[in-house]
């Protein structure tokens, strides 16, 4: 094809407001699949993607469309993921575009990752196309959200098209924005290939596949290319494109975007945004990479039983295969034995990962206490990134300790605003912005990401009805006053259990802990001290008292509801229970006493 006939582009959204129904509804209606082949949201192909109603992986589809000047235009979607742990996806297609289809739900206005995805594709200078989606709701307010889009993003938004992705209401007028409004790709067919590396996963049949954008030269069936990052030759074995079924073709043009197999053994040999070039004939220089995807989360993850642990690591090493955006390292836990420490783009993402280890692969896991990256410099000079409280140096040998910062938009209606800037201060925030559009508060926060990483998002929502939205990134390091909070159990510390705190809150934390301890642990024949202590010094107490032999015989009452329950769940959770020392801990446990109230 000529590149005055391709178009490449994304949709950039926030979560819900129609990016994939739109996306399904331009390939209904360009033809891409029959109606029987046409399953809801066919770019959100993977189970938990469904279910929670997200997009994780990028997808990309080549849509053929005649347009109403009678010319026939190929067209490229980029399917860009609207959540904020995975912001690095969506720079990567970005990258590969020309120009985007803003789409704002009409009946809810902008939101905080409408301008997060939004802003990117500013600043990649690409061409917008507002599109305001879902007129058919009785609550869209078109015209109001037209002018929230000028005021608030500050781009012209006079010829947004008004569609319902829903009921198929002005599909074609999307289509010719794309085909008029944004600019075709520019490349040289005659130098030197060059050839940008979006994104690559595992298939069962395929092997590694890579998705790529030519911008110079062609990229041939049989010919040997260079990845001038990674240094590594290969000979292209296939070459195609999804329409969204996989076409197979002899070669992708400048401005075209399609994918080759070419016998890479791992994903993890594949360096996204990497420049793919000609072995024989290379370019002079790469293209401007990307930069890589940046754990920040991390957690242990440890089997329920010791006994799966094989299990455990041959599941993490199949993920992988397919995002190799997490890390997995073996760790050592006294509390539960043999497990891995895991890095994640952020809580979601970890969230995604757990999930499917337990559902696709039948595991039973413990994870703990999720934790940043905290730096900390050493008396002697050394600087340490500490993952895992429980590699916590000792305190006389550190100097200080720093840790990882947000700068964090909250986008939310006005009668709730309070209860938001209420949860932000309570988690140390401090508030850099507040500034409002119609009746939508916007609201600016720095933030300790430590504060943000156990239940931030569930608290938000819940105070703000669901109606508050939320993204971040990360802004620096900044140090803290933080301390090491070990818990114990019975005299004995219980290592998944410990963890990083501002010291100004490590004592209402440590309370709360040994509370829910407290009601967790079943009771025993002896009595347990739950205690919380930095350093040496206790800050938190309770005691589970003992489970006298005679009561249990013959309880009565109120009393024998409580215990059979007890008894039961014991009996149901049996596995599920950690020996330490001499205490039972439920699994349960292990979770609940990490979410704060
Ligand atoms: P995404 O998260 O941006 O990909 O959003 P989806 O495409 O998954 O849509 C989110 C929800 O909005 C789904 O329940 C859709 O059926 C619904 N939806 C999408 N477009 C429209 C529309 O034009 N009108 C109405 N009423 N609902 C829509
Ligand atoms: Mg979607």
């Amino acid at each position: 094809t000529d590149l005055a006939h391709i178009r490449n582009f994304s949709i950039v959204a926030h979560i819900d407001h129609g990016k994939s129904t739109l996306a399904d509804r331009l390939i209904q209606f360009t033809g891409g699949l029959t109606t029987r082949e046409m399953k809801d949201q066919v770019l959100d192909n993977m189970e938990i993607e469904r279910e929670r109603g997200i997009t994780i992986k990028a997808q990309t589809v080549r849509l053929e469309y005649k347009a109403k000047n009678g010319e026939t235009y190929t067209l490229n979607l980029m399917d860009t993921p609207g959540h904020v742990d995975f912001a690095y996806e969506v720079s990567r297609c970005l990258a590969a575009c020309e120009g985007a289809l803003l789409v704002v739900d009409a009946s809810q206005g902008v939101e905080a990752q409408t301008l997060a995805n939004v802003y990117q594709a500013i600043d990649m200078n690409l061409e917008i196309v507002p599109v305001l989606n879902k007129v058919d709701l009785p609550a869209a307010e078109p015209d109001r959200v037209k002018q929230q889009i000028e005021d608030v993003i500050g781009i012209d938004a006079s010829d947004a098209i008004a569609i319902s992705a829903k009921t198929g209401l002005n599909i074609e007028a999307v289509l010719e924005g794309v085909v008029t409004r944004l600019p075709a790709p520019k490349g040289k067919i005659g130098a030197p290939l060059k050839a940008l590396l979006i994104d690559s996963w595992y298939d069962a049949y395929l092997g590694v596949v890579v998705l790529v954008r030519v911008i110079d030269g062609e990229l041939n069936k049989g010919q040997k290319i260079r990845m001038m990052a990674s240094g590594a030759a290969y000979q292209v074995e296939r070459v195609g494109y999804f329409t969204p079924k996989q076409v197979l073709t002899d070669n992708l043009g400048p401005g075209e975007v399609g994918f080759i197999t070419a016998q890479i053994k791992e994903v993890a040999d594949t360096h996204i945004g990497d420049t793919i070039t000609d072995d024989k004939k290379p370019a002079d220089e790469a293209l401007p990479g990307f930069k890589p995807a940046q754990q920040v989360v991390f957690c242990g993850l440890f089997p329920v039983d010791a006994a799966q642990f094989e299990d455990l690591r041959s599941a993490l090493s199949r993920l992988h295969l397919n995002d190799a955006s997490f890390t997995y390292e073996m760790e050592t836990s006294a509390a539960l034995g043999f497990g891995f420490r895991c890095g994640f783009l952020g809580l979601l993402h970890l969230e995604i990962i757990e999930e499917r280890l337990e559902r696709e692969f039948n595991l039973e896991l413990i994870a703990t206490a999720p934790s940043v990256i905290y730096r900390i410099h050493m008396t002697d000079g050394e600087v340490i990134e500490l993952h895992n409280p429980a590699d916590m140096p000792e305190v006389t040998k550190i100097e200080k300790i720093e840790e990882p910062w947000i700068r964090a938009t909250v986008m939310v209606p006005d009668d709730y605003l309070g209860a938001v800037l209420k949860l932000c201060q309570d988690r140390r925030g401090e508030q850099i912005e507040l500034t409002y559009a119609g009746n939508r508060a916007m609201v600016i926060y720095r933030l300790p990401l430590n504060e943000v990483v156990f239940d931030f998002y569930d608290r938000l929502k819940s105070v703000s009805r669901g109606y508050a939205s939320f993204d971040y990134h990360l802004e620096g390091y900044h140090e803290g006053d933080l301390v090491k909070m070990s818990i114990l159990v019975n005299e004995e510390p219980v290592d998944a259990l410990s963890m990083i705190v501002n010291r100004q809150r490590a004592e209402s934390r440590g309370r709360g802990m040994c509370e829910k301890l407290k009601d967790l642990i079943p009771r025993h024949l002896f009595k347990i001290p739950i205690q919380a202590a930095i350093g040496g010094k206790v800050i938190a107490r309770e005691t589970i008292s003992a489970l006298r032999k005679d009561v249990t015989a013959k309880c009565y009452g109120g009393d024998i509801t409580r215990k059979r329950k007890l008894l039961d769940k014991q009996k149901e959770g049996k596995k599920k229970m950690r020996q330490f020392g001499k205490v039972d801990i439920p699994q349960e446990a292990f979770i609940a006493a990490l979410k704060m109230d």
